[in-house]
């Protein structure tokens, strides 16, 4: 049979290990989120088991059948949203998760805020609900997130970004932490590194602009690139199969 969780888990710590030694950087400062979209709850139990504290998942519907008995039983785990987000779907999304990486617009954003007020209405004290900001910085046309083909290159296209962003860091029940962005496949992990290298630099520009915000953390790097997007700055990579094996149809 195949290995189990807990070894391939060991194997990606190691590597994620090797990539921060290779780039002189801290491996503590690289949280790696077990992606477990499509595997059931025993998977998620087991990966629980070995020791992962941070868990992402895609979809809103299917968190919402996964999550809730490891919300209780597990209070001191992580859960990120790494998969687009409906605005329909933003009310129960802050109820299952602690991290959403895919904010892509200016209305989803004022939609999630608007949840959150009403939700702490009463209370002394809101919730700030900490995001990333994705960002499609290669121009593949199926990615989402706000586009900015070329990154800081294209300097209309930051522009143009620019009110949107404004907005969001002011919005009081949102905590910009940084930004997300999905690499386009490629034949060699490194041909990414120019993604992951244009979304440490909007970032980099960001937090020059809009200093009131983070900006810390950087999403980025999966199964087939993360020791790329680790040599780049990555402070979160999101790795599903290196850890689960291929992909259950779950829900
Ligand atoms: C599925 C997914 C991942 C994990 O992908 P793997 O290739 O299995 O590591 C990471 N990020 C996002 C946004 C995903 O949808």
């Amino acid at each position: 049979m195949s290995q189990t969780i807990a070894s391939r888990l060991d194997q990606v710590i190691e590597r994620i290990a090797r990539a921060a030694a290779r780039a002189n950087r801290d491996p503590a400062a690289i949280t790696l989120v077990a992606v477990t979209k499509t595997h059931p709850p025993e998977v998620i139990a087991e990966a629980i088991a070995a020791g992962i504290r941070d868990l992402g998942e895609n979809r809103v519907q299917e968190a919402a059948l996964k999550i809730p008995p490891f919300k209780a039983a597990y209070p001191e785990v992580r859960w990120h949203l790494i998969g687009h987000l409906q605005r329909n779907k933003a009310r129960p999304a802050i109820e299952l998760f602690d991290v959403i990486h895919s904010v892509d617009s200016l209305r989803l954003a004022e939609t999630l805020n608007r949840h959150l007020q009403e939700r702490a209405a009463g209370q002394a004290q809101a919730r700030r609900m900490p995001i990333l900001l994705q960002v499609n910085v290669s121009g593949e046309s199926s990615k989402e997130g706000f586009d900015l083909p070329g990154g800081l290159a294209n300097r209309a296209g930051l522009e143009a970004l620019l009110p949107d962003i404004e907005r969001i860091v002011a919005l009081p029940c949102l905590e910009v932490r940084g930004l997300m962005t999905i690499a386009p496949i490629v034949a060699d992990p490194d041909q990414a590194r120019p993604v992951f290298r244009a979304l440490r630099e909007v970032r980099d520009e960001l937090s020059r602009r809009f200093p009131r915000a983070a900006w810390a953390e950087l999403s980025m790097g999966m199964t087939d690139d993360f020791e790329a997007a680790i040599a780049e700055g990555a402070t979160i990579v999101r790795v599903g199969r290196a850890i689960f094996g291929e992909r259950w149809k779950y829900g």
